[in-house]
């Protein structure tokens, strides 16, 4: 069984952050550190440790991140301009929280991906 990590406590929301979305699958919020005008992070509420832990069973929440993503770039007025998707895993990748999420970051152009 997996660790949880503060994730978990905000899906619960037993701590304050600010909630954008949260449905059966997936939940989202701002960003605590935000590295753009919009750096919001939408995360399974099913704890999977990292991208390399996904499995054929998770493919409905992961679908579910990208159409919320979609919806919440529109939400945040940025959809025209454009945005980043990104999820990072483990240590090379720059993973922070071991609780998937994919960070969408926009309201500003973003330059090159590894700048
Ligand atoms: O992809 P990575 O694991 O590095 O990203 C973790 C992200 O979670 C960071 O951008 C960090 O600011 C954010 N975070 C948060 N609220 C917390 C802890 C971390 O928004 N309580």
């Amino acid at each position: 069984m997996a660790e949880e990590t503060i994730f978990s406590k905000i899906i619960r929301q037993e701590i304050p952050t600010e909630l954008l979305f949260q449905d059966d699958l997936v939940t989202a919020f701002r960003d605590i550190s935000p590295r753009a005008p919009s750096h919001i992070l939408i995360v399974p509420n099913k704890l999977i440790p990292t991208v390399n832990d996904v499995t054929e069973d998770d493919e409905l929440a992961l679908g579910r991140m990208i159409t919320v993503a979609k919806k919440l770039a529109k939400e945040e007025g940025i959809d025209e301009n454009g945005y980043r998707l990104i999820m990072n895993c483990n240590k090379h990748g720059g993973q922070e929280v071991y609780h998937i999420h994919m960070h969408l970051l926009g309201g500003q152009p973003l330059g090159p991906m590894l700048a």
